[in-house]
């Protein structure tokens, strides 16, 4: 895979991708919809050593669930876009927004999350593996040797 581009809608924020994600799918959970505007989020997992974004500091917005992580979602600090987000149990990976893809069009989701709310007028991609909640962590990282720091 040759590096894969990407940024918010005002082209401040700019990033870089070195390997293949880790994993990609869609989340359909309330608080992407909320910080995304739209029923599902897609999204890439990636090794944070695979990411490279410019600036390096953005402004984020941490949200912190009953149960489970904190997760901080990072935007640009001029137009907003929502660009990626970091859960902080799992230092070693990020998850980019893949509609903020230069190239939108080689995205292939793997799994479909949180479906229980994704509303009744949401279509699924045909033939992708779904889970009412959360996914597996093992379907997320996929082979990444990730641990938990908890
Ligand atoms: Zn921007
Ligand atoms: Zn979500």
């Amino acid at each position: 895979m040759n590096q894969i581009l990407g940024g918010c809608l005002c082209q401040k924020v700019r990033y870089k991708i070195s390997s293949p994600p880790l994993s990609q799918g869609i989340c359909y959970c309330h608080q992407c919809q909320k910080s995304g505007g739209a029923y599902g989020s897609p999204l890439l997992v990636l090794r944070r050593d695979t990411f490279e974004c410019s600036p390096v500091e953005l402004p984020y917005y941490a949200t912190k669930p009953d149960q489970g992580s904190e997760v901080r979602r990072n935007f640009c600090p001029r137009c907003g876009s929502h660009v990626f987000a970091q859960i902080t149990d799992f230092p070693e990976i990020v998850t980019v927004k893949a509609a903020t893809l230069d190239d939108f069009s080689a995205f292939a989701p793997e799994y479909l999350v949180w479906t229980q709310s994704a509303g009744p007028s949401c279509t699924f991609p045909p033939g992708t593996p779904s889970f009412a909640k959360s996914a597996p962590l093992e379907r997320l990282v996929g082979k990444g040797d990730l641990k938990s720091t908890e």
